[in-house]
């Protein structure tokens, strides 16, 4: 510990990561068992609380985690509705998605970083950076217990998901936009607690989708997640309620919690800087067809990890040096990111007959039998792809320039404009 201004604690560690979400725990947890110094430090007095997730993952995340602890039940089928509720269902013989306590997946990772030696600071907050020199950067932090203290990394992490502060104190550019989501969770509703339901339509989620999802306990979270166009999220969250009490003969009864957060879409062009990287929705690593951003965060996390250790160990934390964290992410998502991202351009231009006539040109063994042998929540791009090669009439109802990329292993989908500068 050094002195820094009068009355100012000056602490110094390897690394400051800025958030303990699933990104920042994996990250710091492998930073620390790699053996370096690391100071997670969490805005809120509790990490997981408040909780702005549907849960809803890939045995992937399961994988990464290490454990299954946090699983409320499992789901192996989805409806997807089009505007005018006609619908098509598929169900594959063995789990797709896992409906996890999210908040009890934000502990069970930071205990995790903790064990392997990191130290998780709650109630503190990243402030601003306030300077930077040959050996660190010098950030200003705030909250609880110490009120304000001053912290020296050798390299600052920035896990504070979609409205990132170290995103902005570094100067990294913003994603390419940002959908309002809103979720109610009901303590007893119909449905079948196998499969999710999502629902598609201008007049219940504009830019994204509604969702459904069972909670493994005989209730279920309803959200949307939908382009602001005056109207918020919320008042979408309503409509699709009110739409679900229709669909299933009864009203689902009052709410016990409210989740209104922002969604991330469209990676950064750059995750990395002089000393510092982002991770997760920071980062905006989130796939955009689905709003999803837990396996991508956690993944691109470890990846930041191993990069970073080998800029410490080098003593080299340039700007060049961690370029390679966006070369290694990129490489192994970034393609399936890039064609999401402009499929979801395509899907949001589509009007409400256009909709119904997507879900329509789907009805049908052939395409229930491809979503179930090629549907994967984390690659969505994969069974898309597969559905326009098997599907002529859904190729009809899209742009040509979809045609080339199923007929064409090498067209190259075009870029979709990255997000504005930070000011
Ligand atoms: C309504 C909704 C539903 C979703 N459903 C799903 C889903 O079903 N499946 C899925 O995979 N993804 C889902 N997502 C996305 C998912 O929640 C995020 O992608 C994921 O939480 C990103 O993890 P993260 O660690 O990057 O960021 P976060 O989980 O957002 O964690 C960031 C942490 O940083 C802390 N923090 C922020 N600023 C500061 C600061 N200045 N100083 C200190 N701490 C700070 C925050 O308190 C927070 O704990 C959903 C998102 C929303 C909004």
């Amino acid at each position: 510990m050094t002195v820094g201004p009068p009355g100012l604690r000056v602490e110094s560690v390897d690394v400051l990561v800025v958030g303990a979400g699933p990104a920042g725990s994996t990250a710091a947890e492998h930073l620390a068992r790699a053996g370096h110094r690391v100071l997670v430090v969490e805005e809120h007095p509790k990490v997981g609380e408040p909780v702005q997730c549907a849960g809803l993952v890939s045995k992937r995340v399961l994988a990464l985690a290490g454990s299954d602890s946090f699983v409320r039940t499992s789901v192996r089928g989805a409806s997807v509705f089009g505007p005018s509720l006609r619908s098509i269902s598929f169900r594959a013989s063995e789990p797709r998605g896992y409906v996890i306590d999210r908040a009890a997946l934000d502990v069970f990772l930071a205990e995790k970083a903790a064990r392997a030696g990191a130290e998780i600071r709650t109630s503190t907050r990243f402030d601003r950076v306030v300077a930077t020199s040959s050996s660190g950067v010098t950030v200003r932090l705030s909250g609880a217990p110490g009120g304000r203290s001053d912290v020296q990394a050798r390299l600052v992490v920035g896990a504070d998901g979609v409205a990132s502060a170290v995103a902005r104190a570094f100067r990294l550019r913003r994603p390419v936009e940002i959908l309002p989501a809103f979720e109610a969770e009901f303590p007893r509703s119909p449905g079948d607690p196998d499969s999710v339901e999502v629902y598609l339509g201008r007049t219940i989620a504009p830019g994204l989708f509604g969702w459904w999802i069972p909670d493994g306990a005989g209730g279920a979270r309803v959200g949307v997640a939908a382009d602001a166009d005056g109207t918020s999220a919320r008042t979408y969250c309503g409509r699709l309620v009110e739409r679900l009490a229709r669909r299933f003969g009864r009203a689902l009864g009052s709410p016990t919690a409210y989740i209104v957060s922002g969604i991330p879409i469209g990676a950064l062009p750059a995750t990395s800087g002089d000393r510092v990287l982002l991770v997760g929705d920071a980062a905006a690593q989130v796939k955009p067809l689905s709003g999803g951003g837990i396996f991508t965060g956690m993944r691109c996390a470890e990846i930041a990890g191993k990069v970073a250790h080998e800029s410490l160990a080098r003593d080299d934390l340039s700007r060049s040096a961690l370029s390679a964290y966006d070369h290694a992410w990129r490489a192994e998502l970034g393609e399936e990111l890039r064609r999401a991202l402009y499929l979801r351009r395509i899907f949001t231009r589509l009007n409400d007959a256009e909709l119904d006539a997507v879900v329509e040109a789907l009805r049908g063994a052939a395409s229930e039998a491809t979503i179930v042998a090629f549907g994967d929540i984390d690659f969505p791009t994969h069974v898309v792809r597969e559905l326009l090669g098997r599907s002529p009439s859904l190729v009809r109802l899209l742009p040509k320039a979809l045609g080339a990329w199923f007929s064409s292993g090498t067209y190259r989908i075009p870029e979709v404009e990255p997000g504005p500068l930070r000011k």
